[in-house]
């Protein structure tokens, strides 16, 4: 039987990677894919790990020979997943979770409808700036852009399958990994 393919979205700084890596170990037969960039890494942030840092053409030759089940420009720089390991765990039965922007979000969900979406929402965008000061990760510009565009991508919460509000973090990664421990058709 293939495995679930969940898709976990929403604004920068809505709590997405904090959620996951709480969530993520308490689940079996689970893989968080690592997605394809042209950012550069952070401090901290390993190549293999938390993304595979790419140069612009190494990511324009992914994309020439259809490497990206969906890719998308976020914040100036390009994210993609890449397909062959995603496919190949889904085939194996595994399930997988895909932590990308809205943008990537619906054009999974054009390939393979089957996708579970999951929106993770700050409780305002107060709090979503202020988390985003406290993780110290970005310039005043990125994360002037990471606001901008965080109206954008919160107007289209609604069409997603469930909507995760982070606000006390406890009781989001509890309400996170209930959907994503749901095998759905089985819950009845
Ligand atoms: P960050 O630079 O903070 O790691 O990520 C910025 C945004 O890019 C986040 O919203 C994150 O979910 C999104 N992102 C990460 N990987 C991918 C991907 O493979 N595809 C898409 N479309 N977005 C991604």
């Amino acid at each position: 039987m293939a495995g679930n393919l969940f898709v976990v979205s929403g604004p920068s700084g809505a709590g997405k990677g904090t959620l996951l890596a709480r969530v993520v170990p308490k689940l079996e037969a689970v893989w968080l894919a690592i997605s394809a960039t042209t950012r550069p890494p952070r401090a901290g942030e390993e190549n293999g790990v938390h993304y595979f840092f790419l140069s612009n053409e190494e990511f324009d030759s992914l994309i020439a020979v259809d490497g990206l089940l969906e890719w998308a420009t976020v914040h100036g720089e390009r994210y993609g997943t890449i397909r062959q390991e995603v496919e190949q765990r889904l085939n194996q039965g595994v399930d997988v979770i895909l932590e990308i922007d809205p943008q990537g979000a619906f054009q999974v969900r054009e390939k393979l409808p089957q996708a579970i979406l999951i929106y993770i929402a700050p409780p305002s965008f107060e709090v979503l700036e202020r988390r985003l000061r406290e993780r110290g990760t970005e310039s005043e510009a990125s994360l002037q852009r990471r606001m901008a565009n965080a109206v954008g991508e919160m107007a289209c919460r609604d069409s997603y399958q469930a909507v995760v509000v982070n606000d006390d973090l406890k009781i989001a990664a509890e309400e996170l990994y209930r959907h994503l421990a749901c095998v759905p058709g089985e819950t009845d």
